[in-house]
């Protein structure tokens, strides 16, 4: 493997956190306890700390909360039913608040510094993860766990060695560095990885040519690139890698219209319920990370086919989460979105919306069949293919030009054809958008089980990384310094 230097997993935070229960406890000898001890946090008092064997951390990624909304819709409309996410607003016993998700720098953050909040417990820069902005590495959650006897697993449609799985399993200061992170996810001995992302791991296609399919082969693991592999896995394998495609998995939308995909890669609802599966065989119990983690690309494409097929996609697997968490009382099921992203929203009537229940393909799958020579009606015939709209000459014609580099929206960041098609689809059913970049919208935070009382009306990110480890009773405060070296 390729020579690193030697990472020192110094967290900083917790000589501040270690500094911040001892003044809470003094407050409680003095008689002002409760209102000290909440000034410190965003987190109400956590009456079931230790109670959680098992946490499911469960993130949609650059979910606006008009996301939520609009695949609430789509299945109480066109499958009588509504979310899980919903249906949990509707239980007792379910904690649900508002998430302050800033990084370090920046207002608007994006995935890494988001995942690395509730990895580590600090705000670092955009673009870091559970890196601080003096460089130095910070122990992430997993390995609190892994250290505690916990097992350990990260599940996503994005490559799994993408910002929000390793905001959870690495600390690297660029979150680009991906060969990197699937090195750290072997040497860290993660349990459970499921995702996209072959590149990283193959021979061919890695920066340095090593052959990470086999060093997780050797390490013990049971490699898997098919659906049916998963499906097919035997008992005994307890570690598993998953990688089923070459970058991200692709779009549900596509998926489920393109027999191939539907045959070769597995839905998140499956990796997760193969990934319970595993991980439950832990006594110790577990932390598990699930991202649905296209919702948003969908989103960064103004993409309402692929942003509400993906958003459903994720509902599937929080209804495995909460059908586990049925069996297994004890276990920690949180719901939440990392930022909001180009916060779309209906502004029109029902009857348009409801066209989008017709579509078969993503803006993606129609990008990808078009270009700068593309005739009005080529345009028009693959828009018609994947949506069933027949869209006017017009709008055909700004695509065109938009294809051709020569159109300019009056908001700059809507000129290019992504954008461009998302606003023509807009015209027919009514689903517009901001733009096409993550938001600083706060955003909805959920929890079901032991812990989940402790979730107050507005979290900062920060403290969800306390919330797990408390409700799990992993301890992180009177941890020694960790290193892990890469010779
Ligand atoms: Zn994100």
């Amino acid at each position: 493997m390729a020579a690193r230097n030697r990472i020192n997993n110094d967290n900083k935070g917790m000589v501040r956190r270690d500094f911040l229960k001892a003044s809470a406890a003094a407050a409680v000898f003095l008689g002002g306890g409760r209102q000290a001890a909440q000034a410190d946090t965003t987190l109400l008092p956590n009456q079931s700390q230790g109670k959680a064997r098992n946490v499911i951390c469960l993130v949609s990624d650059g979910m606006s909360v008009g996301t939520l909304t609009l695949a609430d819709h789509m299945l109480r409309r066109h499958h009588d039913r509504p979310t899980h996410w919903a249906q949990l607003y509707e239980q007792d016993g379910v904690g649900r608040g508002l998430m302050d998700m800033a990084s370090a720098n920046a207002l608007v953050t994006d995935s890494a510094a988001a995942a690395s909040s509730w990895g580590c417990g600090q705000r670092v820069n955009n673009g870091s993860l559970n890196t601080d902005q003096d460089g130095e590495a910070l122990t992430p959650i997993l390995q609190y766990c892994k250290d505690a006897g916990k097992g350990t697993g990260l599940v996503t449609t994005t490559r799994i060695t993408h910002a929000t799985p390793a905001g959870f399993g690495v600390s690297v200061p660029e979150r680009g560095m991906e060969d990197e992170i699937a090195e750290q996810y072997l040497e860290r001995e993660l349990d459970v990885l499921l995702g996209g992302g072959v590149r990283h791991f193959d021979p061919d296609q890695r920066g340095d040519g090593e052959d990470l399919f086999g060093a997780f082969r050797d390490a013990g693991y049971a490699v898997v690139k098919t659906r049916d592999e998963l499906l097919d896995l035997d008992a005994s394998d307890d570690r598993i890698l998953g990688a089923f495609y070459g970058s991200h998995l692709p779009y549900e939308l596509d998926r489920l219209n393109t027999p191939d995909l539907r045959r070769d890669v597995p839905s998140l609802a499956e990796m997760t319920e193969a990934a319970l599966d595993r991980l439950n065989r832990n006594g110790n119990g577990f932390l598990l990370q699930i991202e649905g983690g296209r919702v948003d690309h969908a989103a960064h494409g103004n993409d309402i086919g692929g942003l509400i097929n993906d958003q459903i996609a994720f509902d599937d697997a929080i209804g495995v989460a909460l059908e586990f968490q049925k069996e297994n009382p004890d276990t920690l099921v949180i719901v939440t979105t990392d930022h909001g992203n180009a916060n779309p929203g209906l502004d029109g009537s029902d009857g348009n919306f409801d066209r989008i229940a017709e579509f078969t393909h993503t803006n993606d799958w129609i990008l990808s069949g078009l270009n700068s020579d593309s005739s009005v009606s080529a345009i028009k015939e693959r828009i018609e293919e994947a949506t069933k709209l027949d869209i006017r000459d017009e709008e055909a014609e700004v695509l065109q030009s938009a294809l051709r580099g020569e159109y300019t929206a009056a908001r700059r960041a809507m000129s290019g054809p992504r954008p461009v098609l998302g606003q023509i689809l807009a015209n027919h059913t009514s689903v517009s958008w901001i733009g096409t970049s993550h938001t600083s919208d706060y955003v909805e935070l959920a929890a079901k089980g032991p812990g989940s009382e402790a979730i107050g009306p507005l979290t900062r990110n920060t403290d969800l990384f306390n919330l797990m480890l408390d409700s799990l009773g992993v301890s992180y405060a009177d941890r020694q310094q960790a290193s892990l070296s890469y010779a």
